[in-house]
């Protein structure tokens, strides 16, 4: 391990989950120490995502024994290079995301589906995350910042960014064309401006009418109220041609039914936790396509970061230090956050 002569310290905060449904423990820990393949990254900002609420429920049991460092939205600057860190040098900014690493040699991962990999390992789960002053992370899975963006800007686009802008590609939507999309949490606020920078006329569908405002604010052409009716309304204002669902609960399925047009794709990214029951005559009678959607590769990473570059995609950002990291975990759980909470560090 080669390093600069500012030596990361040895030891580092490090927030760890001990039990499942109870609060993280902030503590001095030891300071990982970068593989080969590897380097250390010193962690700006570090987002906090859905997924980690998952984790920290035990709803999926973590594969090794607690405690746990989770988090996979990090953004930071290189501090010390393995022995083989490939182009990596001191100093880089990086961005960290779910997918740690992946084999590498399966269909997947040779035709960009490294985040299907059957055999990957996901940051902050199978291996520590960024909810630590530093982490470590395979070079060929780093992706550089562009120097215009924020970190606090870039941690949340590692993962709803990219999420939302790998749901918004497999719609297949040209300009000029419609794309409903539901849910206007986060996901759905970054898809309602990657889909106006790229020409596509978008009908916003949400409960919230603050929601609704927003997405308005951020470009969306139309909006409508995610009732009964929405389906009839998003057809009566031309139908969409594609339609994404960030919003986790089964009763959006039939409003995007109701809402397509012929041949429309339908994306599925939100996971509702109840079954979804419907007619397969209206999917194949209309030539429509359900599509699943989860997390993204590099690639769509490295294009969510130029779309976002000098400020074009803006996430709606909550901050906070590191050591409120239990009150960001228990807004996300309360649903009272308005956009992506992000932990900062100095
Ligand atoms: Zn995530
Ligand atoms: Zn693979």
């Amino acid at each position: 391990m080669s390093t600069d002569n500012s030596m990361p310290k040895q030891t580092m905060l490090a927030a760890l989950l001990t039990e499942y449904r109870m609060p993280l423990e902030i503590k001095t820990v030891p300071r990982p120490v970068p593989k080969h393949d590897e380097v250390l990254v010193k962690i700006e900002a570090s987002g906090v995502c859905f997924t980690d609420v998952h984790i920290w429920r035990g709803d999926h049991a973590a594969p090794d024994p607690l405690p746990l460092i989770m988090g996979h939205e990090g953004v930071g600057t290189v501090v010390a290079l393995g022995s083989a860190s490939g182009r990596l040098k001191i100093g880089d900014r990086v961005g960290i995301g779910y997918v740690f690493g992946a084999c590498g040699h399966c269909k997947e991962c040779l035709t960009g589906g490294e985040n299907y990999c059957g055999e990957f390992d996901a940051t902050g789960f199978n291996v520590s995350g960024c909810f630590a002053e530093y982490v470590c992370m395979r070079h060929e899975w780093a992706n550089p910042i562009p120097d215009g963006i924020d970190a606090i800007e870039a941690a949340p686009l590692m993962c709803a960014g990219a999420a939302a802008y790998s749901s918004f590609k497999k719609t297949s939507v040209q300009p000029g064309e419609t794309l409903a999309i539901f849910g206007l949490g986060g996901l759905g606020q970054y898809a309602v401006q990657i889909a106006k920078l790229c020409g596509v006329r978008v009908i916003a569908v949400d409960i919230s009418p603050d929601k609704l405002n927003t997405a308005k604010e951020l470009g969306a052409d139309e909006v409508v109220h995610a009732d009964e009716q929405a389906g009839a309304a998003i057809k009566a204002l031309g139908g969409a041609d594609g339609c994404v669902n960030f919003a986790p609960v089964g009763a959006t399925w039939p409003l995007m039914l109701a809402a397509c047009n012929p041949r429309a794709k339908i994306v599925l990214t939100a996971v509702p936790a109840d079954q979804m029951a419907f007619y397969a005559h209206e999917v194949i009678e209309r030539g429509l396509q359900v599509i699943g959607s989860s997390a993204s590769n590099r690639q769509e990473m490295n294009e969510i970061l130029a779309l976002a570059d000098g400020g074009k995609v803006k996430g709606i950002i909550n901050p906070r230090p590191f050591n409120k990291i239990n009150d960001a975990l228990s807004d996300l759980i309360d649903g009272t956050v308005e956009g992506r909470s992000v932990l900062t560090f100095d």
